[in-house]
């Protein structure tokens, strides 16, 4: 068993926990975050990538308006690597009427959030697929923001303050003497190995999970209500900006442009548990409709993925249980000591992606308010490391691609990924799995969904993986080798120069496999008509074509070695760890 030390323990490492981190670094704490998967795997990982202007909410939630509206203006500076400035419209479709938006100027007026009137024809000429008989536009700051790309900017500034990272840990008890916090229990979920920390505060940060991690510290009754919200990918980009309809926030209402798709959503309904989220294909439907009221013709494009995520939604005692539309978007922070006699315990929920760094210091403040310390919050002042004079623009990759056309092979034609970057993305990762990679260069995410470079990036990583491992025992390669001569379509895997290649390519092809799993789980619910064909025709290429029904079965240490929750489990993230589980996987997929 591990024993660590530290001055505050944070728990989930969404935007939330992962800005708490920053801020707490930033002011001379020492802390340690505790995330049971990767990082951004939680709700943060499956957001509708819109950086609010805070339109959206100036006749429902002004509070939060306002807190958008300013923050945006902060996260676009000191994250400008992960933000695409798509500016953003607020449209009066033929169906809607014109009462919302006579409100709408001087709502925002008041909630301090900028937007101004233009012409249809302006807007037509800005996005001419959108709806010709429109009545009006609003012009407002959105900006469409990566979620990944802004946790990692977030923990490499808190690690250049000293913070740390553990990933894969699950918190399974918080302990408390004397009415204080005195340390944290958690499990290493690819090992099974326990640690403990000794810690003077907790903070948590558990998103759609706060409620059962605050019961670990015997605060029981937390409740934070998941609403459940799906969105669908589209296969073109068919706007540049982001498009609002103009109406009272309801289901369906904002497409966004995200790097080369745009995305629909979202709906919003009570779920019972954040780790299993059902999509219908009726809920499908009702986002293809949304869409097409906006633009007409939208469901002549392909509806490419679809996936959930769950709103951590502090109860409001105002509305029903289940009425998750109508809870405020506010964030909640609950002083435990206030609330139930535990020293040194903060649960935080609620809030936006866009409010991430301001719940982060208001949360710490609190904590400094508690601890009597005078330690001021800085994360406004200082950009994160990665951030760039201008904003990214969806250009960039294309811009890159050509320079390098000459020199360079593409693996991913969809989103312009190259074999360096690969390799590169590797150098820096080299635990990564393809999940991993997935996020950081979007291979997979386009049109294809990893049809074509799926096996394409099985074989580089393979190859890219054994070159780094030392060279006896090749024999052992060279009889694994043997054995997969006949998978035709990753020829590459059969060249194993190394000695445990042939662990390696267990691993590889394990997560060949789940890849294609994990994509072909975000389509079910999109086959009817034309699609079903095309994606029959996918699944076809992928499996039979190139072979991929025909690798290995996955060993169990394969299957840990991926690591990687979402990929075995989609949502549904089961509690006894990892290890536990993955026999009964392998029964499954047998
Ligand atoms: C459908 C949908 C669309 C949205 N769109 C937008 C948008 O466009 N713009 C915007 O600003 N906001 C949007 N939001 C809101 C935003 O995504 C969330 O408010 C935000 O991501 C929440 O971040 P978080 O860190 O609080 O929670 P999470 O990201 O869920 O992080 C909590 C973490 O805790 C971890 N965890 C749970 N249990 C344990 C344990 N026992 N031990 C250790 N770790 C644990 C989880 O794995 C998870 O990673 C959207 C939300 C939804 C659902």
């Amino acid at each position: 068993m591990t024993s660590l030390t530290t001055d505050v323990v944070v728990i989930g490492g969404g935007a939330t926990g992962t800005g708490v981190l920053r801020d707490l670094a930033m002011r001379g704490f020492s802390a340690l975050l505790l995330e049971r998967a990767d990082l951004a795997q939680g709700t943060t990982g499956r957001f509708h990538g819109l950086l609010h202007s805070g339109g959206r909410y100036v006749v429902s939630d002004p509070e939060s308006a306002t807190e958008c509206a300013q923050e945006n203006e902060i996260v676009r500076r000191i994250h400008s690597d992960a933000v695409e400035e798509t500016g953003g419209l607020f449209v009066v479709t033929p169906n809607d009427s014109e009462e919302y938006a006579d409100s709408f100027l001087a709502a925002a007026a008041a909630a301090r959030v900028p937007a101004r009137e233009i012409s249809v024809a302006e807007a037509l000429r800005r996005e001419p697929r959108l709806h010709p008989k429109m009545k009006r536009a609003f012009e407002v700051r959105d900006a469409v923001i990566d979620g990944w790309r802004m946790v990692w900017g977030t923990v490499a500034s808190a690690q250049e303050y000293g913070a740390r990272t553990l990933t894969y840990h699950r918190v399974t008890s918080i302990h408390t003497d004397q009415g204080n916090i005195s340390g944290v229990s958690a499990i290493d979920e690819k090992t099974g190995e326990k640690i403990t920390i000794s810690c003077r505060a907790v903070i948590n940060a558990g998103g759609p999970w706060a409620g059962k991690i605050a019961a670990l510290a015997g605060a029981h009754g937390v409740d934070v209500v998941p609403g459940r919200g799906i969105m669908v990918a589209m296969n073109h980009r068919l706007v540049n900006t982001v498009i609002n309809r103009c109406v009272y926030p309801a289901d369906g209402d904002i497409l966004v442009p995200d790097h080369t798709v745009c995305i629909i959503g979202t709906t919003d309904q009570h779920a019972s548990d954040p780790d299993f989220l059902e999509i219908s294909t009726s809920e499908v439907q009702q986002m293809l409709d949304a869409g097409e009221a906006m633009i007409p013709g939208f469901r002549q494009a392909r509806a490419i993925h679809v996936w959930a995520g769950a709103r951590p939604l502090v109860r409001d005692q105002r509305v029903s249980t289940s009425d998750t539309r109508h809870m405020s978007r506010g964030m909640s922070i609950i002083d435990h000591h206030k609330r139930d006699g535990i020293a040194g315990f903060f649960s935080i929920a609620g809030g936006k992606l866009t409010t991430y760094r301001l719940m982060a210091k208001n949360v710490v403040d609190a904590l400094c308010e508690q601890l009597g310390e005078n330690r001021p919050c800085r994360t406004a002042e200082e950009n994160t490391p990665g951030a760039t004079p201008r904003n990214h623009a969806i250009t960039d990759r294309l811009a890159h691609a050509e320079s390098v056309r000459q020199s360079e092979q593409l693996i991913c034609e969809c989103e312009l990924v190259t074999r360096s970057m690969i390799e590169q993305a590797l150098a820096d990762q080299p635990h990564a799995n393809f999940d991993d990679l997935r996020r950081q260069l979007r291979i997979g995410m386009g049109p294809c969904q990893g049809t074509f470079c799926a096996p394409r990036l099985a074989g580089i990583v393979h190859a890219w993986k054994t070159s780094q491992l030392p060279s006896h025992s090749v024999q052992a390669a060279r009889n694994h080798a043997r054995d997969i001569r006949d998978v035709h379509s990753v020829q590459a895997l059969t060249r194993c120069p190394a000695p445990s290649a042939t662990h390696q390519a267990d691993v590889t092809t394990t997560q060949l496999r789940l890849f294609a799993r994990n994509r072909e789980s975000g389509i079910t619910p999109l086959l009817f008509n034309q699609q079903l064909r095309e994606a029959a025709l996918n699944r076809w290429v992928m499996h039979s074509t190139l072979g991929i029904e025909h690798l290995p079965q996955p060993s169990q240490e394969a299957i840990l070695a991926t690591g990687d929750l979402a990929l075995l489990y989609g949502t549904h993230t089961s509690a006894p760890s990892l290890a536990a589980n993955a026999n009964q996987w392998k029964e499954q997929h047998a």
